[in-house]
């Protein structure tokens, strides 16, 4: 079984997902990370969850879910894992900070490994699959556990809304056209947990989100 802890970070609200199971090892996803209380937080949620951090990974790399990014990759060692389509986001970390009133001494690393459609992530013996829906960021990826019938959707679809497409490298048909023919096509009771606000089920947004009707 997958569990779920959501902490929320940053300016922005940002939910971090740290994703672990039963085995005990843990997925940290988009770590957003501002203060020092806050990265306080996420070493001690984990120590108390008792988890081992084995994979870093990001739905997009936008500035509020890459905050906490170089944290994480320098405190468990591990590599970032993201789609090749927002690698251009790094460089502009620190100014876009600056541009919201955040402090941020240097951009993130960039991504070791290369998430692509299709692609599988292991996580002890549960598997998540990559699904690319651009149109919020052009690398924006969800990921999907079947067996577990969770969806890790970072800012692509949200209870009763979806990412905004006014950001660069943003476009809200595709957005919309991939969110129907990627993700409105799981299971009714498939739950999704966004990057912001609350979780969601694809059947809920299927019969009530605003943008898909
Ligand atoms: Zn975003």
């Amino acid at each position: 079984m997958l569990h779920i802890e959501p902490l929320v970070f940053n300016p922005f609200q940002e939910n971090t997902l740290i994703v672990y199971t039963d085995s005990g090892e843990c997925a940290i996803v988009d770590p957003g990370m501002l203060f020092d209380h806050e990265e306080a937080r996420l070493v001690e949620k984990i120590a108390e969850l008792k988890v081992v951090p084995r994979l870093l990974l990001q739905t997009h790399l936008h500035v509020d879910h890459v905050l906490g990014t170089r944290f994480v990759s320098e405190k468990y060692g591990l590599d970032p894992m993201a789609h090749e389509g927002d690698e251009f986001l790094i460089g502009q970390t620190k100014s876009m900070a600056a541009s919201f009133g955040m402090a941020v001494d240097r951009d993130p690393p960039v991504p070791a490994v290369h998430l692509n459609h299709g692609d599988r992530v292991e996580l002890g013996a549960t598997t998540f699959e990559v699904i690319h829906v651009p149109g919020h960021s052009p690398g924006g990826i969800a990921f999907y556990s079947a067996e577990n019938k969770v969806l890790l959707a970072g800012d692509i679809l949200f209870k009763g809304s979806v990412g905004r497409s006014d950001l660069p490298g943003g476009n809200h048909k595709l957005l919309i056209d991939g969110i129907k023919s990627r993700l409105m096509v799981l299971p009714d009771d498939v739950v999704v947990y966004p990057g912001h606000g609350p979780k969601t089920t694809i059947g809920e947004e299927k019969r009530t989100n605003p943008f898909l009707c």
